[in-house]
């Protein structure tokens, strides 16, 4: 019923761990070993169907406690969400659109019958978390770094039967992630194997639920052990272009009559993930680039790509996400053919794609000020 307690932030109880416990490790020492390395805190806010929000915890980083039993380890009821804070060269702190992940997840959460919730209320503790963290762990002595962030809601009910939780966590951690935006050579894309999809029509490829993730990993490993870095997801027997492993994927090129395009698979049959980055690009490129460049989103086939490949119409292309952020594509593999993509004048990244990723990236660490920025 309406009447019970929905997720408040301000009801925030907070209990802070001894901050000389840990010390603050460059990015290189906390991403090489195999644990993720968060930050001190976390923020944690239990649901029952019986009482409703209970007040969010922000509390030392820490072990959950769950039941053998419960949902989330059986039936996959778990979403989440990745955003990042940044270390501006102003100095400030900065989220990046943190109201489009907190909308999304509270899309996800839904998908899988888990409670909902005000997204603001989800947005504003992130913003508490990272004004306890932030400090700390992204100090000012590095601008232009920064952390990651993950929110996930998993169904905890301690209950066999398949049904819809009744007892849920949000939980919410801020971690250390390796840049991945310029990897030597590019990123390399292989079409996914033919008897695997990621995601189907009717079926739940645009929300960010655990249950997208797991068995995605064994055709990315194929095409690991074949030198690739991401699979190129393809959908249907015509073959649509979809996403690049966990990102979106974009493609410039002329079109037949000479038009530069920026293409992008649509958002429609609900196969992809309305990504944060895409979103972005799509809307600055429309802005920015009107008139020199036309950006569509459409469905589009690998056909189309190899045959423009041949013609010599392919310009660059990139994978777009919060991990990724703007990564230029040297090559994708599609069963036997492979297409290789200039990388620009520069060899590392071309013309379009780094226009683009300058034009966010200095939203992001407050280069240029925007709304997009959020200052914590
Ligand atoms: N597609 C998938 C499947 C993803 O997991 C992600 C990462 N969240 C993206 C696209 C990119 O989305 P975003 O730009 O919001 O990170």
């Amino acid at each position: 019923p309406s009447s019970l307690p929905a997720l408040d932030a301000s009801q925030l109880k907070i209990t802070l761990a001894d901050p000389t416990l840990r010390s603050v490790p460059t990015v290189e020492e906390a991403c090489s070993g195999l644990e993720t390395i968060c930050t001190d805190h976390m923020i944690t806010c239990s649901w029952k169907a019986s009482s409703g929000w209970a007040a969010p915890e922000l509390k030392p980083y820490g072990p959950l406690s769950l039941m053998p039993t419960a949902s989330v380890l059986h039936y996959a009821t778990e979403c989440f969400e990745g955003l990042k804070v940044f270390r501006g060269y102003d100095g400030k702190l900065r989220l990046f659109r943190p109201d489009c992940n907190a909308r999304r997840m509270l899309m996800s959460t839904l998908r899988i019958s888990l409670p909902g919730f005000d997204p603001k209320q989800l947005e504003i503790l992130i913003e508490k978390l990272m004004a306890v963290d932030g400090p700390k762990w992204l100090p000012e002595s590095r601008p232009g770094q920064f952390l990651y962030i993950r929110p996930a809601a998993i169904g905890t009910q301690p209950q066999l039967g398949v049904q819809a939780p009744k007892e849920a966590l949000l939980f919410i951690t801020a971690s250390f992630m390796p840049r991945m935006d310029l990897p030597k050579g590019g990123m390399k894309l292989h079409t996914n194997p033919e008897d695997m999809i990621r995601a189907w029509v009717g079926g739940f490829g645009y929300a960010k639920v655990g249950a997208n993730y797991g068995p995605s990993l064994l055709a990315t490993n194929e095409a690991r052990e074949r030198g690739f870095g991401q699979i190129l997801w393809l959908y249907g027997p015509e073959g649509y272009c979809t996403e690049a492993g966990a990102s979106n994927f974009f493609l410039v090129w002329r079109t037949k009559d000479g038009k530069t395009q920026l293409i992008t698979a649509p958002l429609d049959d609900k196969l992809i993930l309305d990504g944060v980055t895409r979103r972005s690009i799509v809307e600055l490129a429309r802005e920015r680039l009107a008139g020199e460049v036309e950006v569509v989103e459409r469905k589009y086939t690998i056909d189309e790509v190899l045959e423009a490949d041949r013609e010599g119409r392919i310009v660059e292309a990139f994978a777009a996400g919060t991990a990724f952020f703007i990564c230029p594509v040297s090559q994708i593999h599609h069963r036997g053919t492979d297409v290789h993509i200039s990388m620009g004048k520069t060899g590392e990244i071309g013309h379009y794609t780094s226009k683009l990723k300058n034009w966010i990236g200095d939203i992001m660490y407050g280069k240029e000020q925007h709304p997009w920025g959020v200052v914590i």
